[in-house]
């Protein structure tokens, strides 16, 4: 049987977040930052909780956890606390379970969610991008390789990069057109605002309690150090991109801002969603032993991620943001834990609350892009309600991507929105 909380809006069918969610965020209250979880179109104060004894039956580190300003000292205690921390909020939030007097005590600690300020929910002192997503990787390819789009490491090695951290931003926050070296064809570079801005659709993973400095990760238990996942927008400028990126990779074209959505998804509420992991097509190598997945089977996630374009003269006209492309996580090529184990794989330590995503998630068809540049390969551009054309970001513009998992036995277990508008750049060129 399904369970339903007493906060009624946690039913309505198309909320994102149901009891079987509950995801932790951190928002503002006072002059301070709580962590909160989602709860219907509500808050639920979790130092509130702790310090009002109602976690008490917890052990005292989880309690204590619960009081910290981020999300860190949780993730940090790994998925036995996570698990029982989650049980607990479930008591307090069913229908079912919860007393009427504990409830009553509970009510005072919820928090409309329209008018909460969100804010970063973990202190991220590391942040990794991936490639995993081989549909992205070969479209992409064959804008500069039509012959060999996929480069020969690809099947052997999950692709990443150490990206920035002190660029993340929480959705809503306003992102500035970067300026930098431009180099246009059969032309000097020179220094200007971008003006082939994309957005990038990711997935993000929140690392729990990760590996000592000199100690792998082994990949049967890779899962246990996902804490939980957001979204994440990995704004690019490819025209900045060209230039600079041979021989050591991205740099400014991509950390100038990096957006992700205020609200972690427990790993936990995903499993109704496990899926058989993306199969490798006949004549693919198999992955090495050591990220060989011991459960194939239910190592993808059943994932929908949308993204949602809304011009200035769009929002300005009340047009509701167009979709411009839906895609599905579990096309990926490499899994999660196949990241995290790669990644730690040579030693490098991963720490609570280190970032690792994904790369843009692209789907097979025509329509599942994860970005504007991989649309190049489309006859059309991409052509707005109100008549005007999309080849890259616009100022004004306004990116929403969404995500969540559905099926008919269970409620949505949505992400809420990972959002940002473009500014103007500050520098003219
Ligand atoms: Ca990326």
């Amino acid at each position: 049987m399904v369970l339903r909380s007493w906060v009624s809006s946690a039913n309505d069918r198309d909320t994102d977040f149901p009891l079987q969610n509950l995801p932790y965020g951190v928002f503002r209250t006072g002059n301070e930052n709580h962590i909160g979880v989602a709860i219907g179109n509500q808050i639920l104060d979790l130092r509130g909780c702790a310090e009002q004894g109602l976690l008490a039956d917890l052990p005292a580190e989880v309690v204590s956890a619960c009081t910290a300003a981020v999300l860190n000292p949780l993730m940090a205690l790994g998925s036995t606390a996570w698990s029982a921390l989650r049980r607990k909020l479930t008591t307090l939030l069913g229908e079912e379970s919860a007393v009427q007097e504990t409830r009553e005590r509970v009510e005072l600690l919820l928090a409309p969610m329209n008018n909460a300020t969100m804010q970063l929910p973990a202190q991220i002192g590391g942040y990794t991008d991936f490639y995993a997503s081989i549909h992205h990787a070969e479209r992409v390819g064959r804008l500069f390789r039509p012959e060999n789009p996929l480069l020969p490491n690809y099947k052997y090695v999950p692709i990443g990069y150490n990206g920035r951290t002190s660029s993340i931003v929480v959705s809503g926050t306003a992102i500035r057109r970067p300026c930098g070296q431009l180099k246009p064809q059969q032309a000097e570079p020179a220094f200007a605002p971008a003006r082939s801005l994309d957005y990038e659709l990711e997935v993000g993973a929140f690392v729990g309690p990760g590996n000592a400095l000199g100690q792998p990760i082994p990949i049967v238990e890779a899962e246990e150090d996902i804490f939980g996942l957001c979204l994440v927008n990995d704004w690019s400028a490819r025209d900045i991109q060209s230039w600079e990126y041979q021989p050591l990779g991205p740099f400014l074209a991509k950390n100038f801002a990096t957006t992700i959505s205020p609200w972690v998804v427990p790993l936990e509420a995903l499993t109704p969603f496990r899926v058989p992991a993306y199969e490798r097509p006949a004549g693919d190598p198999a992955p090495l032993p050591y990220l060989n997945l011991p459960n194939r089977d239910c190592a993808g996630i059943d994932l929908t991620l949308e993204v949602y374009l809304a011009s200035e003269s769009m929002r300005r006209a009340g047009t509701a943001p167009m979709l411009v492309s839906r895609g599905n996580l579990r096309h990926l090529y490499w899994t999660l834990p196949q990241l995290v184990t790669h990644h730690a794989s040579n030693g490098c330590n991963l720490r609570p609350g280190d970032l690792l995503a994904t790369g843009t998630v692209s789907g097979p068809e025509v329509g599942s892009e994860g970005c504007l540049l991989e649309k190049r390969d489309r006859p059309e551009p991409v052509r707005l309600p109100d008549g005007e054309e999309r080849v890259f970001l616009e100022d004004g513009d306004q990116v929403m991507f969404r995500g969540y998992c559905q099926k008919p036995s269970w409620p949505r277990i949505g992400f809420g929105e990972c959002t940002g508008t473009i500014v103007s750049a500050s520098v003219k060129g």
